[in-house]
């Protein structure tokens, strides 16, 4: 069976995907690189997802994840200290996030293979169940504890984990589950497909807590005396050194496995569950 869109719907999803990423550049919430990533990527997801949740899906995790964002930066400057970037999204933030939605929508419309679509799904929901967790996490009350050596460590690092954090990431995870679940034609058993898309995105956020906390490159200012994830340069504009990881293991390389780890993990479920 052929899924593939007709141009009708490819052209209505260009066009909407064209106005949302005009006004994330606008708004600062896209660079211009991560702009043009967005408009491709919007353009198959809502294109070729349309009837497979892919509009509901993309523009929940991009809209909340926003939002969240900006929320935090106003309220919450310090945690852009840490992060490797901030600002602006570049295109391999986008790619990192989303790329594996767009490539799961893209078997779909060549394959027929409906699992494609439980495998998109799963991949924003472990994307956006990680956005809510670093976001919302910078409000909890109680440091997070480092998953490395079970310290307490300053908000917004990587590879640490508050309870407000995990409860935020099932949030996150639970709400493209929904809109999924909502707006998709092909659900079979909508509770259990519910439960494991949330599932898949809260494990797929867990694991990027802990590639965070092994194998993510981080740096130390040896200005500030902190550790950060900014290279090569601090935000107070010092040079930063490698103090562990491997070098090539960035944040999107974490967010990437991150968001595959929640695409494979809802078929492996949707398999065994379905
Ligand atoms: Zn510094």
């Amino acid at each position: 069976m052929s899924l593939a869109p007709s141009i009708s719907q490819i052209l209505i999803a260009f066009a909407t995907a064209l106005v949302i990423s005009y006004l994330a550049w606008r708004m600062g919430s896209l660079s211009q690189s991560g702009a043009l990533a967005a408009l491709v990527l919007g353009t198959l997801t809502m294109g070729i997802g349309l009837r497979f949740g892919g509009p509901a899906v993309l523009l929940g995790f991009f809209i909340s994840g926003s939002l969240l964002s900006k929320r935090t930066a106003k309220l919450r400057p310090e945690s852009a200290n840490i992060a490797a970037k901030s600002g602006p999204r570049d295109a391999w933030q986008v790619l990192a996030n989303g790329g594996v939605a767009g490539l799961s929508y893209l078997l779909l419309a060549f394959t027929g293979e409906l699992i494609f679509a439980i495998a998109a799904a799963g991949s924003l929901a472990a994307a956006n169940a990680d956005t809510w967790a670093t976001e919302l996490g910078a409000f909890s009350r109680q440091l997070p504890r480092s998953l490395r050596n079970g310290k307490l460590v300053d908000r917004g690092s990587s590879g640490a984990v508050s309870a407000m954090g995990l409860a935020s990431a099932a949030g996150g995870a639970l709400l493209i589950a929904f809109l999924y679940v909502l707006t998709s034609m092909y659900y079979p058993s909508p509770l259990r497909l519910l439960g494991l898309l949330t599932l898949s995105g809260f494990l797929g956020a867990l694991l990027d807590s802990v590639l965070g906390a092994t194998l993510q490159s981080v740096y130390f200012c040896p200005v500030c005396g902190s550790e950060t994830e900014k290279h090569p340069r601090h935000s107070c504009g010092n040079a930063t050194e490698h103090s562990r990881g491997l070098s090539f293991m960035t944040n999107d390389w974490v967010n990437f496995l991150c968001t595959l780890s929640g695409a494979v993990l809802s078929c492996l479920f949707a398999y065994l569950w379905l």
